[in-house]
C-alpha cells in the first residue's frame, strides 16, 4: 500500500542509544539534556534565534496566541489544517478569514487591509505546504495597523526564504515535529521568536513556573519529553538526506505532470528554497478529484485530501465565502511523498492520475 506519507524511523540502535542516555541519567522529561541539546542541534541547522521545543505543533499555536496577548478579532487562512483556526477559537479570538492567492495558496495579503476593524490585533497565517507567504506586504501591514504576526509555519522544516530560515519571520512562528511532517519527534513541536517574546513563551510552555515556588504568570504544560527529542536527535543526522531525496521526488512529479492539461500544480514564491514537504495538485474540480482518487485507490494508492474542508466551513466559526479556498480545497490532492518512496512507483501514480482523467 502507498500511503500519502510514511514516517521516516531511524535505525531502531541509534535511536536506543540515544534513549539510553536518558535511562543512565534516570530523566525523561522537563527539559533534560536530550531536549536542550536537541534545541542546540536545531538552531545550527534551521538558523534560527531562538527555538523552544514543544509536545505538539498546535500548544505552540496557543502559547503564541496567549503570549502575545491576542483578544478580539485576528485575520487568518481558510486554507490551513483546523489547529490554526481551532487555536484562535480555543484562545477567545474571532477568527476573520481572508481568501487566498489562487495559485500560491498562502493568504491573499491584497486582501487584508480591506478585512481590518478596531478590534483587530493580529495576523495569524499559514506558509501552506512550506510555500512561504507575501511576508513584506504582511509586515508592511503589521507595521501600520500595529498588528502582531504568528505563522503557522508547521510544514516549513528547512524552508529558506531570502538567504534565511522562513522561521525567523513575524513575531512568533510554530512547526509541528508529528510523525506525518518532513522533520519528526513521534508527536512535537516548536516555537520560534527573535528578541524578548521567548522568555514569556518559555513560561507559558511550563505552568508559568519562574523557580520551583514562584509563578510569573499563567501557564500550560506544553514540555517536550526526553523520549521525544531522542527520536529527534536520531532523525536529525538524516535530514540532509531526507530533503535532497525529497527534491528530486518533487521535480520528477513536476516534470511528469506540468504537461498534464487541466491540472494546477503548486507555484513556489520567489526567493524560496523550498522543501518538497507535500506534492498537491489541483483538479478542475471535485468530480474530477473524486474519479482520480477511486482510481489510484484501485492501485492501492492513498493519496490524502489536503487542506479540505475550507476552514470558513467549519462547524464553530461564523460561515462567511471564501470562494477561492472553497474551490481548491474540493479539487486538490496530496500526492505520495516520503523518503522511501521509489521513482517507478511515482511514474506509476503519474500514469495512473492521466488514465482517469
Ligand atoms: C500538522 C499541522 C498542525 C498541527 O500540528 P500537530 O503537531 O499535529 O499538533 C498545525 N498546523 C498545520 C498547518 C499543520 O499541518
Amino acid at each position: 500500500m502507498i500511503n500519502v506519507t510514511k514516517t521516516f524511523l531511524p535505525p531502531q540502535a541509534e535511536y536506543q542509544a540515544i534513549l539510553k542516555r536518558a535511562w543512565d541519567l534516570d530523566w525523561i522529561t522537563n527539559r533534560g539534556v536530550l531536549v536542550k541539546e536537541l534545541e542546540a542541534k536545531l538552531k545550527t541547522f534551521l538558523g534560527v534565534e531562538n527555538i523552544l521545543a514543544v509536545t505538539n505543533g498546535t500548544l505552540p499555536l496557543q502559547i503564541a496566541i496567549k503570549a502575545l496577548g491576542l483578544t478580539g478579532e485576528v485575520i487568518t487562512t481558510p486554507f490551513s489544517y483546523v489547529a490554526t483556526t481551532s487555536s484562535l477559537v480555543w484562545e477567545g479570538c474571532t477568527p476573520v478569514f481572508v481568501d487566498i492567492h489562487p495559485e500560491y495558496l498562502t493568504i491573499d495579503e491584497t486582501k487584508i487591509e480591506a478585512a481590518i476593524t478596531k478590534k483587530t490585533t493580529a495576523i495569524l497565517a499559514t506558509h501552506v505546504f512550506g510555500n512561504p507567504c507575501h511576508v513584506e506586504a504582511i509586515e508592511a501591514l503589521a507595521g501600520k495597523y500595529n498588528l502582531k504576526v504568528i505563522y503557522d509555519a508547521a510544514h516549513c522544516f528547512g524552508v529558506m526564504y531570502k538567504g534565511e530560515s522562513l522561521f525567523n519571520y513575524g513575531d512568533v512562528s510554530t512547526c509541528s515535529f508529528h510523525a506525518t511532517k518532513l522533520f519528526h519527534t513521534g508527536e512535537g513541536g516548536a516555537l520560534f521568536c527573535k528578541g524578548e517574546v521567548y522568555q514569556t513563551l518559555f513560561y507559558h510552555h511550563n505552568f508559568g513556573h519562574k523557580g520551583q515556588e514562584e509563578f510569573q504568570g499563567l501557564g500550560i504544560n506544553a514540555k517536550m519529553s526526553e523520549l521525544q527529542a531522542a527520536m529527534g536527535l536520531a532523525v536529525l543526522p538524516y535530514m540532509d538526506s531526507i530533503l535532497s531525496v525529497r527534491k528530486s521526488q518533487s521535480q520528477l512529479y513536476f516534470k511528469i505532470l506540468k504537461e498534464l492539461e487541466g491540472v494546477q500544480l503548486l507555484k513556489i514564491r520567489n526567493g524560496t528554497e523550498w522543501n518538497s514537504s507535500y506534492f498537491p495538485i489541483i483538479f478542475e474540480n471535485e468530480e474530477v478529484l473524486l474519479k482520480v482518487r477511486e482510481e489510484l485507490n484501485k492501485n492501492n494508492i492513498f493519496p490524502r485530501r489536503y487542506f479540505f474542508p475550507s476552514l470558513n466551513t467549519i462547524p464553530f466559526v461564523d460561515t462567511k465565502p471564501c470562494i477561492i479556498s472553497e474551490r481548491i480545497s474540493k479539487a486538490i490532492l496530496c500526492l505520495p511523498l516520503y523518503h522511501e518512496l521509489n521513482n517507478n512507483t511515482i511514474v506509476e501514480i503519474c500514469d495512473s492520475i492521466k488514465r482517469s482523467i
